[in-house]
């Protein structure tokens, strides 16, 4: 790891979530604080050589509460800051933490710096906290420089306890352990041990340097639909018919399989037929969706629905919201759901 002659400077956009909240003394549930309290009880920040500045929601939400509207709040603290900082720290929730860090990795087209999201299972102020190591492992990873002096990290990450996983690569994995995250369909992007060990073969590069654009409108008429067995037919019909939806993320069981019948495919075939686009996305935790590979896979794909390979729900559903908010027609977005826009998917 290198770093510039001169001090990184990085902008941390403070959002809310657990690392900065305290507990109220009536009710002893937890809270959303102001960032001044953050900061305090971060004193060792002071000792990294760096230009720190910071930008925070008012008021700062629990994460749960998390919109495209404040994706967007956050998109354009960056957008305005981007050429007069190194780098970004985003403070937030873990519970939305990897849909936010989805929609940004799509949100902030040809970005080549680093926006590190984290937050913590334990409130900063707590003796127990995981949030100074992460708040300042963040920050020397945005910090962090290549060979060239170019940053080390060029896309949104999100970092939590020993990994810094790939933003639209990762899930919440656990509500309690400080191990939070993982990225079940890609390797970590750095592990933090006794040092930061960065995988500079998984890091993302842009194939040209081009201009940061930054795209606010996003499309949010979108749904999961989890299968399961038992789902009736009227429930599907239902779901699937629900008015001015655009896309649906559909949770199918194992490589991409559903159930056979006709009812199953006839309602699908006839949501396609309207112009929603169907995502096939598997409900296991590893590996993705091969719609050959089985009879009760292909009767999907016969019936349109299309193969979202190893992508996880959380990228699955804000890619769809980013296509669809870019005004184009349903089978545009078809079409770029089968590419890999910024390292979300692996289409073999
Ligand atoms: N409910 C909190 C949030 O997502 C949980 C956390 O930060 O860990 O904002």
């Amino acid at each position: 790891m290198n770093l510039s002659n001169s001090r990184p400077k990085i902008l941390i956009v403070y959002t809310g979530g657990t690392i900065g909240m305290i507990e109220d003394p009536v009710t002893r549930s937890l809270r959303p604080f102001d960032f001044s309290h953050l900061i305090d009880n971060v004193p060792k920040i002071q000792m990294l050589d760096y230009d720190i500045d910071n930008i925070q929601f008012d008021p700062p939400i629990d994460s749960s509460n998390m919109s495209p509207k404040h994706w967007s709040d956050i998109a354009r603290a960056i957008e305005e800051n981007y050429d007069q900082f190194d780098g970004f720290v985003v403070l937030h929730g873990t519970d939305t933490m990897a849909f936010t860090a989805s929609a940004l990795s799509f949100m902030l087209e040809n970005l080549h710096k680093p926006v590190i999201i984290t937050g913590s299972q334990l409130p900063i102020g707590e003796v127990r906290t995981d949030g100074e190591e992460n708040l300042i492992t963040a920050l020397q990873v945005a910090a962090a420089r290549d060979i060239n002096g170019d940053s080390m990290v060029q896309e949104v990450g999100i970092l939590f306890e020993n990994y810094l996983w790939r933003g639209n690569r990762s899930t919440k994995m656990s509500a309690d352990n400080f191990n939070a995250f993982k990225s079940n369909n890609y390797p970590p992007l750095a592990k933090i041990g006794l040092g930061i060990h960065f995988n500079e073969d998984a890091l993302y590069r842009m194939p040209n340097k081009r201009p940061l654009k930054v795209r606010y409108n996003l499309d949010a008429n979108m749904m999961f639909v989890t299968l399961f067995p038992g789902m009736t037919q009227s429930t599907l019909e239902y779901v699937v018919n629900t008015p001015n939806i655009r896309g649906i993320v559909l949770k199918t069981y194992g490589a991409g399989n559903a159930p056979q019948e006709v009812w199953v495919t006839d309602t699908l075939r006839s949501a396609i037929a309207r112009g929603v686009v169907i995502l096939n996305v598997t409900q296991c935790v590893n590996g993705g969706v091969h719609p050959s590979l089985y009879a009760t896979g292909n009767s999907l794909a016969e019936a349109g629905v299309i193969s979202g390979y190893d992508i996880t729900g959380e990228a699955a559903v804000t890619k769809m919201m980013y296509l669809f908010g870019m005004g184009l027609p349903a089978e545009s977005v078809k079409k770029y759901l089968n590419f890999s826009l910024c390292g979300e998917v692996t289409i073999h």
